[in-house]
């Protein structure tokens, strides 16, 4: 398909907002999918992607549409909606010439929406706006209107007023992609660029990876380059999806497709790298590509210590798919052998944690998320932390961590609230907007660690579920932080240590310390428990000898009665951990860990 006759685009909108409903009805109305093949969520392939109703991984779609007797060819890509993957939205997003700002005609704009359209606008994408679910009986088409002509500057008769459900208004948004949206431009004549924008393994073709071609043309069999690697692959198949897969002749500027190399992992098809022709290469990469960087660690360890081969088994076959999972074996006295994770985010490190135990029937506990803690110490040297047990000792001279810049969306109402929430978790105040007299959008400064622990269910139940909020890295700050550690009898318990601000440490280790000494049962001799920063003991508890061992009410009794608590009590050791001489069941460790 030539240039002009090609239309590439996304939606951006808030989660639940309509978006895949809107996809579903667009695939139907353009004939793209027949009615006997549609299913809810077409696009949303995972088994999870469709449970939460979130979309992960990005998919494209082409589908034929004509306005006025042309045939136009729509590609439609689909971008994941939440922050722990803003760099594959933004990767989407390069990849498009426009975006349909969708908002919910009965909720208005929201964090993501912003966040999305901020992302949009760098990218120099024309913007339509509309506005969804107008079926709703709560819907308020005028006045949400008015909400988005104001922040995108258009007037508030050109928001287009769609149902996703019903298919009303559904056309005029084809139209106006057409109308609207620029063709894509490139030159056909030069050597060949394509940019990655997702890359996804299957079981049974291997890594599929989908590109927009910027330049050039691509065709079976040539030989092409990774740029970022200078790894060379041969074009087994090239192709649409429409949406099921279409092999092509080939594929010319601004087209959008797959491409299969036979490579084995995502990792050698990373999303935002360029392929060219290896044979005439391309000097310049497309702009734009980052390695992804794991922003919250956290230890996964199998609760049945013989599960341990199935999770590395399992982890390796998850990071097929996924280029930003990070892992490394890790040891704990508390939990034995485990990994140490890296994640995009929280939501990320959810979605992983409910895979491993879902698709491969393990139970798991992960210790307490951690950010990465950059520690330079008095004689120059620095330390990348990514584990509390790795803390350095000796003379710390400074500590930094992870910064966000945080966009919350609030009714007015709840304005204070969210004020001192976000002043509790250290955060400093950016700005503060009205985009109408009840709806403040509020940008603060935050700490990563911060936002990782309880921020967003304590921002909900402050705002009665009202507040939404988004936020992008900001760099680093260096604050006051320091290494609480947990002591049972003498002995460091690892899995509980934690880098905390100066002014919590205190109340980490009261409450840690509460928590272990309700959940771990007496011993023949009486165990202290500690909080410790450094050498300084900042809280302790104690845990009462037992007086009697558990032997002695069977004495003189019967025989049998004996043999089988001694049974019982075998039986129960395999699940017991030592820490020093403390006997711990592992349950003990597991309930302290889960929060509150
Ligand atoms: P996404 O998270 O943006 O992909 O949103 P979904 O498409 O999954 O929709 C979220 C919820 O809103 C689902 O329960 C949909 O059935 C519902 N929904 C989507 N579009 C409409 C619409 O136009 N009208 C109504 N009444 N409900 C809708
Ligand atoms: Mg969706």
């Amino acid at each position: 398909t030539p240039p002009e006759l090609l239309r590439n685009f996304c939606i951006i909108a808030h989660i639940d907002h309509g978006k895949s409903t809107l996809a579903d009805r667009m695939l139907q109305i353009t004939g793209a999918v027949q009615p006997r093949n549609m299913r809810a969520q077409y696009l949303d392939r995972m088994d999870i992607e469709r449970e939460r109703g979130i979309t992960i991984k990005s998919q494209a779609v082409r589908m034929p549409w004509e306005v006025d007797g042309t045939p136009y060819a729509l590609n439609m890509i689909d971008t994941p909606g939440h922050v722990d993957f803003t760099y594959e939205v933004s990767r989407s997003l390069a990849a498009c010439e426009g975006a349909l700002l969708l908002v919910d005609a009965s909720q208005g704009i929201e964090a993501q929406t912003l966040a999305n359209l901020y992302l949009a606008m760098e990218h120099d994408l024309t913007i339509i706006p509309i506005l969804n679910k107008i079926d709703l009986p709560s819907a308020q088409p005028e006045k949400y209107a008015e909400e988005i002509a104001n922040l995108i500057g258009v007037d508030p008769d050109d928001v287009l007023r769609v149902s996703g459900k019903t298919g009303e208004g559904v056309e005029d948004v084809l139209d106006r992609i057409v109308e609207q949206i620029d063709a894509p431009v490139g030159d056909a004549d030069a050597p060949s660029r394509a940019m990655i924008f997702d890359s996804v393994y299957d079981t049974y073709r291997g890594v599929v990876t989908y590109v927009r071609v910027v330049d050039g043309r691509f065709s079976p069999r040539e030989k092409v380059e990774m740029m970022s690697t200078g790894t060379a692959y041969e074009l087994q198949e090239i192709g649409v999806s429409s949406p099921e897969p279409v092999p092509s002749e080939g594929l010319g500027v601004g087209e959008v497709g797959y491409l299969i190399t036979g490579v084995k992992d995502v990792r050698q098809s990373k999303v935002g790298d360029t392929v060219t022709n290896s044979r005439r290469p391309a000097e310049q990469s497309v702009p734009g590509y980052a390695e992804p960087k794991p922003m919250v660690f956290s230890g996964l360890f199998p609760i049945d210590g013989s599960d341990y081969p199935v999770l590395r088994d399992a982890l390796d076959k998850l990071k097929l798919n996924d280029a930003s999972l990070a892992y490394e074996p890790e040891t704990s006295t508390a939990l034995g052998f485990g990994f140490r994770c890296g994640f995009l985010g929280l939501l990320h490190l959810e979605i992983i944690r409910e895979r491993l135990e879902r698709e491969f029937d393990l139970s798991l506990i992960s210790t307490a998320p951690s950010v990465v803690y950059r520690v330079v110490m008095e004689d120059g040297t620095e330390h990348t932390v990514t584990n509390p047990s790795e803390y350095p000792e000796g003379k710390i001279k400074e500590v930094h961590e992870p910064m966000v810049r945080g966009t919350i969306l609030t009714p007015s109402d709840f304005v204070g609230a969210v004020m001192e929430l976000c002043q509790g978790k250290r955060g400093q105040m950016l700005g503060m907007d009205y985009l109408s007299e009840d709806r403040v959008e509020l940008r603060y400064r935050l700490p990563l660690a911060e936002i990782v622990f309880d921020f967003f269910d304590a921002l909900k139940s402050r705002t009665k579920g009202y507040a939404s909020l988004d936020y992008q890295d900001d760099g680093e700050a260096s604050s006051d932080l320091v290494k609480v550690d947990i002591l049972l009898h003498g002995d460091h318990v690892d899995a509980f240590s934690a880098i905390v601000h100066k002014d919590k440490a205190y109340s980490y280790g009261v409450s840690m310390a509460g928590k272990l000494r309700a959940l771990i049962p007496r011993q023949q001799f009486e165990v202290p428990i500690q909080a410790a920063v450094g050498s300084r003991i900042i809280a302790r508890e104690t845990i009462r000898a037992i007086r009697k061992d558990v032997l002695s009410k069977c004495y003189g009794g019967d025989i049998s009665r004996k043999r089988k608590l001694l049974e019982k009590q075998k039986a129960g050791k395999k699940r017991m951990k030592m820490v020093g001489n403390v006997e711990v069941p592992q349950e003990a460790f597991i309930a302290a860990l889960s929060s509150d």
